[in-house]
């Protein structure tokens, strides 16, 4: 059987034992509207087309939906969680409180 590592760590992950998956959608948000020009509509979608057929339709697949999977181990799951929650904080916790340091 294929043992996994930990997308974080690179630690082996032997078969049997914990791990965490995060599966991640990007999406392209859309929000209705079209960004206003006074070309009008039909040359923007004429430029898009354009630009539809320059790009390799996989890298633009990309742009509007990407899945991405990882695998972490129990503690890279706990910080990367930690992390998604809390990303102002970062990995070491600075008290900026000058009440905490007191002479
Ligand atoms: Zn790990």
């Amino acid at each position: 059987m294929e043992e996994r590592n930990c997308w974080r760590c690179g630690k082996g992950l032997s078969p049997g034992s914990l791990f965490y998956v995060i599966h991640m959608k990007i999406v392209s948000g859309f929000d209705g509207m079209l960004s206003e020009s006074s070309e009008g509509v039909d040359q923007q979608l004429k430029e898009l087309l354009d630009q539809v057929q320059r790009v390799d339709p996989k890298e633009l697949e990309k742009e509007v939906y990407e899945e991405i999977t990882l695998i972490l181990c129990k503690s890279c799951r706990d910080r990367f969680v930690e992390g998604v929650q809390h990303p102002w904080e970062g990995p070491f916790r600075i008290r900026k409180d000058p009440d905490s340091i007191r002479h």
